[in-house]
């Protein structure tokens, strides 16, 4: 039978069809949960996520991520001194049942375990620093890997930009204070869950990317406001703007100078410059097409798509 399904269709229904591994996530808190908004998490437990393909990319680029890094061990010429499980499933004790991480990676050293976190990013992080809850899933996986394992376990978050190669790599050292922060979050989300009550929602940078974003009412009530996250990133963006002026200026002499000494390539101490000249683009005379032929304008004339630009003042 012939199928004409278009393949992305195909593979977007793949991706979404495909089992994550996560078991049933309404009946345990998973580390990842705890450190978002909380109802984010909540509602991602009980309403049906309905993810578009770019949603679905980013899961998977998280697994890109990891197969890198397990490539990496695998053939490690060190890889003698240590072992190494994948995606490890570390459940909490007693009170804590409800508790559970599934932990990319699990280092084992002689001494020593290291609990890892891979992430991906695509912006950079606000002031270079992981997010407060990667820190709050990695004190997470390290509390419940040594609880179960009873070895002393340290945490590395491995933070990498597929696209451009770029890496962060946060050391991240115990905190009880931290651990007590995350496992009071962990406690909270749990009793909504058991009472069936929406949490409030904690308004970040990262509402941008919620799937609940057109319907959450904290966003829409807060709107005025902007999160600490995207007010440093205003600060930033302000800052480098600046240097995007100037750099348009320099860019103008540069061009300028070629242009009149008749430089092609014009060869710099540490970088060249090279002027690439494009042709022109066709282009109609709205005015003129009115003019002359007002059918045809009427037909092929519409009205364009609004823009939207940020202004920062
Ligand atoms: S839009 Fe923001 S505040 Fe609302 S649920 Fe999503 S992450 Fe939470």
């Amino acid at each position: 039978m012939e199928n004409k399904t278009p393949f992305y269709d195909l593979i977007e229904e793949g991706l979404r069809n495909a089992d994550s591994g996560l078991g049933d996530r309404s009946t345990y808190v998973g580390a990842s949960d705890i450190g978002q908004c909380l109802k984010k998490s909540y509602l991602s437990k009980f309403e049906k996520e309905d993810f578009d393909f770019e949603q679905l990319l980013i899961f998977e680029r998280g697994h890109v991520a990891e197969g890198i890094f397990i490539k990496g061990l695998e053939n490690s010429p060190k890889k003698d001194a240590f072992s190494y499980r994948k995606q490890v499933e570390f459940v909490g004790q007693e009170k804590w049942s409800f508790l559970r991480t599934h932990l990319d990676l699990h280092v084992n050293f002689p001494h020593e375990d290291v609990a890892v976190e891979g992430k991906t990013f695509r912006t950079e992080l606000p002031d270079g620093k992981p997010r407060l809850s990667w820190l709050y899933q990695n004190h997470i996986q390290m509390w419940l890997a040594s609880e179960s394992t009873g070895r002393k376990t340290r945490g590395i978050i491995a933070a990498i930009d597929l696209n451009t190669a770029k890496r962060h790599e946060f050391p991240v050292t115990f905190s009880e204070i931290l651990l007590h922060q995350a496992q009071e979050r962990a406690l909270k989300l749990w009793n909504a869950m058991q009472t069936r009550t929406e949490p409030e929602g904690e308004v970040s940078d990262l509402c941008a990317y919620c799937p609940y974003k057109n319907s959450c009412s904290t966003l829409l009530k807060n709107g005025e406001s902007l999160p600490e996250e995207v007010d440093a990133m205003l600060t930033q963006l302000k800052e480098l703007s600046k240097a995007e002026k100037e750099a348009k200026v320099l860019r103008e002499n540069i061009k300028a100078f070629m242009d009149a000494a008749n430089i092609k390539r014009g060869i710099g101490t540490k970088h060249n410059a090279i002027l690439m000249k494009s042709a022109g683009r066709e282009k109609v005379s709205i005015e003129t097409l009115k003019a002359q032929f007002p059918e045809v304008a009427n037909v092929v004339i519409g009205e364009g798509e609004g823009s939207v630009r940020l202004k920062i003042v």
